[in-house]
């Protein structure tokens, strides 16, 4: 009989509240609604790129003040699928049970959980535990938030790749660059954001196989061009 542990039903397990750490992320939002309660003036908001940042992005604005009006672009169609799953930390998802308790709890229906990782290197297995971590499948998410922008009535452009954006800073208050890790908006702007991109030669690969895995288990080899990582996530 194996001794790994089960998968266990997401909901109890992760941290209730923000994070103690005044400067991390998680407890930033509770600090911004202050600033954009429905006393200040509506703006108008362009985000360019409808993935899971852009899309939680409107919904959080939109939680702020309501009379905000956002409109997002994403190049793909609603249900197109890049990738397989995102993964939270207890840590991250502290502080967007904080940010909107009912995006919160519905997350929490289709989340898998666990808490060892498994790194396999060179014939050993390192198991290192503690960790409380849950994943959803990035499609799934997608549509949490796409239903969840629905409802606050958000616009979104599906297939639509966004308006250039001297065109946008003309005809919005606010143009949000959401357009993911090579972001052309940032690279418009570069000489403003600064980017450091360091690229490395280790590869990472994921695989999709139709087994049920309890945790996650990495395996590093030593490729023919360095470094490689294979990842099987639990589902
Ligand atoms: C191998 C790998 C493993 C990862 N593992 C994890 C993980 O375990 N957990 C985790 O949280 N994250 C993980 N990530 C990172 C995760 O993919 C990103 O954090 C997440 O997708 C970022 O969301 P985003 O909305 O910023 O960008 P994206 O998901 O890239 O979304 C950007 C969107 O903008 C759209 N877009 C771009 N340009 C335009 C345009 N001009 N007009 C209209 N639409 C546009 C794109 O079509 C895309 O839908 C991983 C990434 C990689 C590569």
């Amino acid at each position: 009989m194996s001794n790994r542990p089960l998968q266990i039903p997401a909901g109890d397990r992760v941290r209730r509240g923000a994070a103690a750490d005044g400067n991390r992320q998680a407890a930033a939002v509770p600090a911004a609604r202050k600033e954009l309660r429905a006393s200040k003036p509506a703006l108008s908001i362009a985000i360019i790129g409808g993935g899971p940042a852009g899309l939680y992005l409107a919904t959080l604005v939109k939680l702020l003040n309501p009379k905000h009006e956002i409109e997002v672009w994403e190049r793909n169609a609603a249900d197109d699928t890049f990738g397989f799953g995102v993964v939270f930390s207890d840590e991250t998802l502290g502080g967007i049970e904080h940010a909107d308790a009912a995006f919160y709890e519905r997350l929490s229906q289709d989340f898998a959980t666990w808490d060892d990782i498994d790194v396999h290197f060179r014939g050993q297995v390192l198991t290192s535990g503690g960790h409380g971590f849950a994943a959803i499948s990035r499609q799934r998410l997608l549509a949490i938030l796409r239903e969840r922008c629905e409802q606050f009535g958000v616009t979104i452009h599906y297939r639509e790749p966004a308006p250039p954006l001297a065109q946008l800073r003309g005809s919005h208050d606010l143009v949000v660059g959401a357009d993911g890790v090579n972001s052309l908006t940032r690279a418009a702007r570069a000489a403003v954001f600064r980017p450091e991109l360091d690229v490395r030669r280790a590869r990472y690969s994921r695989a999709g196989p139709r087994i049920s895995v309890q945790r996650l288990d990495e395996h590093v080899h030593r490729g023919a061009r360095g470094g490689q990582l294979d990842a099987q996530w639990p589902d």
